[in-house]
């Protein structure tokens, strides 16, 4: 009984995916020659947290003991569920290459869950049409020679208009034993979600961009995991993202700064806090866990890339992907009543002229 949590930026951006989990670990620094080896040597921060993309999970309490006797496990993953929590492209923009996977891993449809808007346009079905709608030339090229039973996308809205105070999460998932919540989160403009995800006793939170609120919070009560965004001050941000500082204000005011992701954490008591979203660099790490211990003494790491959390009634395990960028892919499932066959090819050809001048072998 296992639930996996991999962070990942490269591949998802903030979908939010059963199975694998992915969420937006901002992993941005001053460009410098070690940023390009990744990756890098273990090395440690000055208080003692190891420094970002080291293959080392930035926090002090990378097990966190439920139970003695415990026994790690391992996981499979096929990625056909996404769940967005809100529509910023940092956050569903990575779903071009989930999406592409003619002929391996998934052909079976994406499907995919997010808010609602205020109007159709705002909604993840409009997103998700538009989706679709910008890859037919992908599809078309490669329909006739390739299995095409995953390029459609069955969409799931959430109707962000339900909730209200008596109505405070609605369940949107509920297969296999795993339950899936959707509630709403503050932040920017309506339709922003966090999710709560239980399974068999453990449980897992997710807000992805808000606003601190107590209503969040208490969402997120008592869950093994729960992964909220962070940013460092507006001051911090400035330097960092060279905006004025007026606009740096703006935009951290959208977002929760350490102190107050210290507070939502000191309300939901989660077996760990994460911090996910913060510009990680070597620098400024110390400063963001000082910030953050300043209102909470639980638990806490900061996720990046390729970070993984493994729950298990026993344990929390918090470990960091060691993976080969030129790994080959894996095999997929075996999985019953799939189409392996070609579609028909599309009515676009190649000129003749230049298909003409093709060099055979
Ligand atoms: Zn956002
Ligand atoms: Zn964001």
């Amino acid at each position: 009984m296992n639930l996996t949590i991999s962070i990942t930026h490269k591949l998802v951006g903030c979908g939010l995916l059963v199975g694998i989990l992915g969420t937006s670990a901002f992993a941005a620094s001053p460009a410098s020659f070690e940023d390009f080896r990744f990756p890098r040597e273990a090395s440690l921060t000055k208080d003692g947290y190891p420094t970002p993309l080291s293959g080392q999970p930035i926090t002090k309490t990378p097990v966190i003991a439920k139970k003695k006797g415990i026994t790690l496990k391992k996981y499979p993953a096929l990625l056909d569920k996404v769940f967005i929590n809100h529509l910023h492209l940092d956050h569903c923009g990575g779903i071009f290459p989930l999406f592409d996977a003619m002929g391996w891993g998934r052909n079976t449809p994406l499907r995919v869950w997010g808010p609602s808007g205020t109007t159709p346009e705002l909604g993840t079905a409009a997103f998700t049409e538009n989706v679709r709608k910008a890859a037919e030339w992908h599809v078309q090229s490669k329909r006739h020679v390739l299995p095409t039973g995953g390029t459609t996308i069955t969409t799931t809205e959430i109707d962000s208009s339900k909730f209200s105070p008596e109505n405070p999460r609605q369940l949107v998932y509920n297969e296999n034993d795993v339950k899936i919540y959707a509630f709403p989160v503050v932040h920017c403009i309506e339709g922003s979600l966090g999710y709560r995800l239980e399974w068999k006793g453990l449980s897992f939170v997710y807000t992805a961009d808000s606003e601190p609120s107590t209503f969040e919070a208490e969402q997120a009560k008592g869950a093994d995991i729960f992964i909220h965004e962070v940013l460092p001050s507006p001051e911090d941000f400035a330097v960092h993202s060279k905006l004025p500082l007026e606009l740096a204000k703006n935009v951290i005011n959208e977002h929760t700064v350490p102190e107050e992701l210290g507070l939502v954490f000191s309300i939901a008591k989660p077996g760990i806090g994460v911090g996910s979203h913060y510009i990680l660099g070597d620098t400024n790490i110390d400063n963001a866990f000082k910030k953050l211990r300043t209102t909470y003494d639980g638990p806490v790491m900061l996720a990046h890339d390729l970070s993984v959390i493994n729950v298990t009634p026993e344990q929390i395990v918090i470990r960091q992907a060691k993976t080969s960028m030129l790994a080959p892919v894996p095999n997929p499932p075996k999985l019953k009543g799939i189409d392996m066959n070609p579609g028909k090819p599309s009515d676009s050809k190649t000129p003749a002229w230049l298909s003409k001048t093709r060099i055979v072998k």
